[in-house]
């Protein structure tokens, strides 16, 4: 033997032996305990760099580790090769995005072997292969039939130097993951998956794997949801038959209400300013707010407040106080009901709006001190506290000013407040949640096309199953215009209806290539299937991932 390690001896001829005797593949059938090792997906940018090989090493370390105790080990990989590099560079130098690709992918397989990496080689997939997005499409059908899936009118983050949409995780920031421009708001007809819907077992089944999940994981798959409990109240229009809803999480608050703040866009300002004289005047502020709201980059940012009192007057249907309905910037239409109670004393951005417009700052939570019965309250006469409180008191304690319900915890009256509300029918108890629905179109060539065609007389109209997949053509003129390059080649454009059989035009919007990489785990289980993505039996043995090795963020 050697004294010295010659890897260009040693590696090459292990290597090929690995290769000649597909020592790595693992049967569905062996009999022996599983262990899936999953890694992951890598995008074929050309080259692995120094991340990739930490990454791959670990799971091959473990996946040997695991043989070498008896386990078949799933360990395989694959290629999320579809997205924004291959169409740049058919943009900017002209090449086919197809052929880019899979020289790519050949050089990095080459690599992972030179690497020695224990994969299974046989059930190794690639996003950009029809054999793979043909069941991106059958998904999207899927959806589509149970309206999950739909079509919408909707601004959308967008790149101004690539002409693309970007998701909010794109455009963190305000600033285009790729390449740094600005991002701007535009106005798209997009297709969404109906993500909300499954909102409450996004949360609610955080328990079952609460005891293995890392914590950070598990508070940003909390955050991503943002489940808040609270309560609607609806509050009746002074001299009108109108009701204005509103959704709190801090019902407990709802005596030091000073205002009832809408969002500038909310339909029902139309209504309550019929005969107004301040119409005109409101539909102003709403439409410099929304011409603001579409320059602004990032909307996380915080915006300066800014609004206006519309002269219309609520009533509180706790203590049946007037109170002045305002119309401000801080307040969406897309989150709760467009419409909030504004309690300075108790929240920081209302105190702050307060503040600048001179509304009344009212206590109603005063400290928990323990020691005594129950908390003194600061001001017996429940008027204005502007000149005392210095900032929001945002903690729960015990309710002060605040009538029959003084002297009780934050807790408890949140709960006694709401069933009050339902039994005297003006409100009650109520979930909303921060997630939105996923938008998933893009307007790109280099993605699984959208399966629907459009036709003037049925609508959207799905692609029949047998008809999957629908082929992204060989190639398309690159303007990088922003119009998906797909409209352009006519031999897809043009089609004929499913259902009427007139001529109909194709969709020409991609999906975003999270839709291939949410489920490739699936795939490898069962990589060749035809007539399904995978075998619910078989990936339900091998399934769930035994040891995942990426970035957490992928969680
Ligand atoms: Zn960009
Ligand atoms: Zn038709």
């Amino acid at each position: 033997m050697d004294e010295k390690y010659f890897p260009e001896v040693i590696e090459k001829k292990w290597q090929q032996r690995w290769d000649e005797g597909r020592v790595f593949e693992v049967s569905n059938d062996d009999p022996r305990p599983k262990f899936y090792c999953l890694e992951m997906l890598p995008y074929p940018s050309g080259f692995l760099h120094m991340g990739h090989v930490r990454n791959y090493s670990i799971g091959d370390a473990l996946a040997w580790y695991k043989r070498l105790q008896g386990f078949k080990v799933l360990h395989p990989i694959g290629w999320d090769s579809f997205g924004q590099p291959a169409e740049q560079a058919a943009i900017k130098r002209g090449v086919n995005p197809r052929a880019w690709t899979e020289e790519h992918i050949a050089h990095m397989r080459g690599q992972l072997k030179h690497l020695g990496i224990s994969y299974d080689w046989s059930r190794e997939i690639a996003a950009h292969r029809p054999d793979y997005y043909k069941w991106d499409q059958w998904f999207f059908l899927k959806m589509f039939e149970r309206g999950l899936a739909y079509k919408k009118q909707s601004p959308v983050n967008w790149c101004p130097k690539e002409g693309t949409v970007l998701s909010n995780e794109q455009s963190s920031g305000g600033v285009c993951w790729r390449c740094g421009a600005a991002v701007e708001k535009r106005d798209l007809e997009q297709w969404f998956l109906r993500i909300t819907e499954y909102a409450e077992q996004l949360v609610g089944q955080i328990e079952q794997i609460e005891a293995t999940w890392p914590e950070k994981v598990l508070k940003r798959q909390r955050d991503w949801v943002g489940r808040s409990e609270g309560a609607y109240i609806d509050y009746a229009v002074k001299d009108s038959d109108k009701k204005i809803r509103v959704f709190t999480t801090r019902i407990d608050t709802i005596f030091g209400a000073t205002a009832i703040i809408l969002a500038p866009d909310h339909p029902l300002i139309a209504e309550l300013l019929e005969h107004s004289a301040l119409k005109s005047d409101v539909q102003k502020f709403a439409e410099k707010v929304a011409a603001a709201r579409a320059r602004r980059a990032d909307p996380t940012e915080e915006e300066v407040k800014e609004g206006l009192n519309t002269g219309v007057l609520a009533i509180n249907p706790f203590g049946g106080e007037n109170i002045p309905v305002w119309v401000a910037n801080y307040v969406l239409m897309d989150y709760g009901t467009g419409a909030v109670m504004s309690v300075p004393a108790h929240d920081e951005r209302d105190f702050e709006f307060a503040q600048k417009y001179s509304l009344p700052i009212r206590q109603v939570i005063a400290p928990v001190s323990h020691g005594q019965p129950a908390a003194e309250p600061v001001s017996k006469t429940g008027t204005d506290q502007s000149a005392e409180m210095h900032r929001a008191f945002t903690d729960y304690g015990v309710l002060i000013n605040s009538g029959e319900w003084g002297g009780k915890l934050s807790q408890m009256a949140i709960h006694e407040m709401a069933q009050y509300a339902e039994q005297h029918k003006f409100g009650g108890g109520a979930v909303t949640y921060r997630l939105r629905d996923w938008g998933v179109s893009r307007q790109r060539f280099w993605g699984a096309p959208v399966p629907i065609i459009n036709c003037e007389h049925c609508g959207a109209v799905a692609v029949p199953y047998e008809d999957l997949p629908v082929v992204l053509p060989e190639t398309a003129e690159f303007t990088g215009s922003g119009q998906s390059p797909l409209a352009g080649v006519a031999e897809f454009v043009n089609t004929t209806c499913p259902k009427c059989k007139r001529p109909a035009r194709r969709e020409t919007d991609t999906m975003d290539t999270f839709v291939d990489s949410s489920w490739y785990f699936f795939r490898y289980c069962d990589p060749s299937n035809d007539s399904a993505p995978f075998d619910p039996a078989i990936a339900a043995q091998w399934t769930p991932v035994d040891q995942y090795i990426g970035g957490d963020s992928h969680a």
